[in-house]
This record gives C-alpha cells, sequence and structure tokens, in this order.
C-alpha cells in the first residue's frame, strides 16, 4: 500500500522528531521553512519534501499535521486561505498542538464544513517519547477519523487513547498540564529541601520513586534540578501556556494550586521562558 502524503506545520522541538518518525515509516513528509531553516534541513537530508508555500504543502498533501505553540500559530495557520483554498486532496488533519478547546473547535467546524476529517490529537511524552517514537496521544473525533489516522500516529506514539469528540483531547490535555506544571514546581520544593538536609538524589528518587510521595516529575526532572540543567526540553513559557489554558478553563473553580502554579510560571516567564520548564526550580532552589 502507497504511504500518504502528509504535510507538516509546526517543526520545533517536537514536530521535527515526529516528522522523522513519518519519514522512517516510509510516508512522504512535505513542508516549508517558517523562521528556523535548521529543523527543514535535518527533514530534507531525511527524505522529505520542501516547498515554496503552505499553500504548495497543502497542495501536495492528503493528510496534515500542526504541532504549534499555542491558539494564537493554530489560528493563524488553520484559518488561512493559503490552508484553506488549497485543500482539495486533503482528507483529514491531525491538530496536535495543546491549545484550547475552543480554538480546536472553531477550527473543526471550518474543516468539517468543507468536508476535511479533524482529530485533535495533543500529545505527552516530551522530546524524548518524540524520538523514539513513544508519545501517548489524547485523541478527540469520530471513531472513523481516528481509525483513519491510527497508521500514523503509531508511527508516532505508542498509546493512542480517544476521549471524546473534537476538543476532548485539548480538554485532557489541559488537565494533565496543570498537573505536570503543579507536580514539577513540588520536585522543585523537594530538591531544595532534600539539598539542606543533605539527602542525594539518587537516594531521594529510589525511596521516595517506591512511595507515597512519587511523580513522574520526582523520577525524570531531580537530575536537572540537581545540575541547575535547563536546556528545552518543554520550554517553561509553553507550560506557563498550559497552566494558563486550565485556569482559563476552570475559571469558576477552585483551583488554589494551579492558581498559585500559574502565577510561578508566569513570573518566570520573562527570565526562564525560553529554558526548559524545569528552570521554575532556580525560583525555589537555594
Ligand atoms: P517549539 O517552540 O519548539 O516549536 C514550535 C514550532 O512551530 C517551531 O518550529 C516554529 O517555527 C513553528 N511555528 C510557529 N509559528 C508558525 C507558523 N505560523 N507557521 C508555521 N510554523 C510555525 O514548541 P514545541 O515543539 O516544544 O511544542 C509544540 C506544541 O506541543 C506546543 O503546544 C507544546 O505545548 C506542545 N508540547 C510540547 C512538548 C515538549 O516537550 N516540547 C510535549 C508535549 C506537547 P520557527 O521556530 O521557525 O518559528
Amino acid at each position: 500500500l502507497e504511504k500518504q502524503n502528509i504535510g507538516f506545520i509546526g517543526l520545533g522541538a517536537m514536530g521535527l522528531p515526529m516528522a522523522l518518525n513519518l519519514l522512517k515509516h516510509g510516508y512522504h513528509v512535505h513542508m516549508k521553512a517558517h523562521a528556523n531553516r535548521t529543523p527543514v534541513e535535518t527533514l530534507k537530508a531525511a527524505g522529505a519534501i520542501e516547498h515554496p508555500s503552505l499553500s504548495e504543502v497543502v497542495r501536495h498533501s492528503e493528510v496534515l499535521i500542526g504541532v504549534l505553540p499555542e491558539d494564537r500559530q493554530m489560528q493563524e495557520v488553520w484559518l488561512s486561505s493559503e490552508v484553506l483554498d488549497h485543500l482539495q486532496r486533503v482528507r483529514f488533519v491531525i491538530e496536535m498542538t495543546s491549545g484550547t478547546p475552543a480554538m480546536m473547535k472553531k477550527i473543526a467546524q471550518v474543516y468539517i464544513d468543507k468536508g476535511v476529517g479533524v482529530l485533535d490529537a495533543p500529545v505527552s511524552g516530551g522530546t524524548v517519547g518524540a524520538e523514539a517514537g513513544t508519545l501517548t496521544v489524547m485523541a478527540g473525533g469520530s471513531e472513523q477519523v481516528l481509525e483513519e489516522a491510527q497508521p500514523i500516529l503509531s508511527a508516532m506514539a505508542k498509546n493512542v487513547y480517544r476521549v471524546g469528540d473534537v476538543g476532548a483531547g485539548k480538554a485532557i490535555k489541559a488537565i494533565n498540564q496543570m498537573l505536570a506544571g503543579i507536580h514539577m514546581i513540588a520536585a522543585a520544593e523537594a530538591a531544595a529541601l532534600s539539598e539542606k538536609l543533605g539527602i542525594g538524589t539518587d537516594v531521594l528518587k529510589q525511596v521516595i520513586g517506591n512511595s507515597s510521595g512519587a511523580s513522574w516529575m520526582l523520577l525524570n526532572k531531580m537530575d536537572s534540578l540537581e545540575n541547575r540543567a535547563f536546556d528545552p526540553g518543554f520550554k517553561l513559557k509553553l507550560m506557563s501556556k498550559d497552566v494558563r489554558i486550565a485556569l482559563y478553563e476552570g475559571k469558576d473553580l477552585h483551583l488554589p494550586l494551579a492558581a498559585l502554579a500559574g502565577q510561578l510560571y508566569q513570573d518566570g516567564e520573562k527570565e526562564y521562558g525560553e529554558l526548559d520548564f524545569a528552570a521554575i526550580g532556580t525560583t525555589i532552589l537555594p
């Protein structure tokens, strides 16, 4: 069976390794440079096809994938005439940005009206999972679109869950990010206290890793906290955006920890926004 042509939009920390995995699985990847040419050169060397415009990318694709920073770029790309006027060949869109449910639904309506399927499919697993092809996909959309998209998702992800209709993917991702954001700060506080009390990182991970205080962040971010090593990864400004989405969705609820986490990430954004979100530890560690 001939593999599909996939137009890939958003070639950042996540998009680049995800697109490389599609190439490895035999898909034809089409793309256009945005500001940074580096990922385009890497993809070209791996067999992807570069086009001079987004409309050319769209015209050559049966499937479009987007992994963009947030709502603003989702709107800019998906609702542009460069994309919308050239969809003749496109069967469906897989939208993998961590954006808001509302923006996702607004975009999906436009595409569904044009007869193009939409899968709302944000991911978890970080750049490590993106490179290894072991991401978790939280998919919102019809069972039929998910079934069609499944082989493509399998090239990038280990776990694919259908969580509801379009919008539900972005919603569960926001809940995950609220937890991840809080857990990261909690891990930084644990690192600060263990440094003061003379408890080594390895012991901490081993013992608390098997105790009730364990978290993914404690197990995976303690080393970067200890070494004050904050290369991204997942940029702090993106985590700040994610907690903001959760707080917006929960604005009528009492979410004291999320509110405080949102404030801390927002305060840290100016100085540490381009670093890994573990850099929130800089504001906590001695
Ligand atoms: P990056 O900032 O590394 O990448 C964003 C990419 O989008 C860049 O390649 C950028 O291009 C491109 N871009 C921005 N605007 C446009 C546009 N208008 N048209 C085309 N391309 C555009 O972010 P990540 O890859 O880290 O994150 C992407 C999404 O995935 C975010 O929503 C994030 O929250 C989510 N996510 C990130 C994870 C991570 O560990 N990093 C994990 C799970 C989810 P250029 O650089 O050339 O401007």
